[in-house]
């Protein structure tokens, strides 16, 4: 029956099963941000729009199977669930590698729980009093974790 599309089936119906740990990693990294509330307000938001985002995705590769709809459609699903992701890339994506300021790479914990996108160093020259709370308080916070 299907005589073109067998690696695209089975590339669909792999989505269709497995997204939802992509989504499920994506919102558990949402809710670790919850610690940093304070300093990650924006990239809390991010991996919110990230999550609904494929949430898109996976709902439609879902759909594309239970109902046999032809599975080209998946194209132009990911094409318009990247597009609404660049347009609206600075709320979506405001990650940075490097640091705003000296260009240093930023560490995993800087770059996912940080707005700032600043190092550690950066922000504690720029902002002392926000960077001691930073540098000191975020794994032992227990007034910011509920
Ligand atoms: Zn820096």
């Amino acid at each position: 029956m299907i005589q073109t599309g067998d690696s695209l089936h089975s590339i669909t119906l792999f989505l269709a099963n497995n997204i939802f740990y992509l989504l499920l990693a994506v919102m558990a990294l949402n809710m670790f941000q919850r610690r940093y509330q304070q300093h990650a307000q924006k990239k809390r938001m991010a991996t919110l729009y990230l999550g609904i985002l494929i949430l898109v995705f996976m709902v439609g590769t879902i759909l594309i199977v239970n109902f046999n709809l032809p599975e080209v459609l998946i194209f132009p699903l990911a094409a318009a669930v990247i597009l609404l992701g660049y347009v609206k890339r600075e709320h979506v994506l405001p990650f940075r590698l490097n640091c705003r300021q000296c260009g240093q790479r930023l560490s995993s914990k800087r770059l996912l729980f940080f707005d700032a996108n600043t190092c550690d160093s950066c922000a504690g020259s720029t902002k002392g009093a926000d960077s001691a709370k930073g540098a000191g308080s975020e794994t032992d916070d227990p007034m910011q974790d509920e």
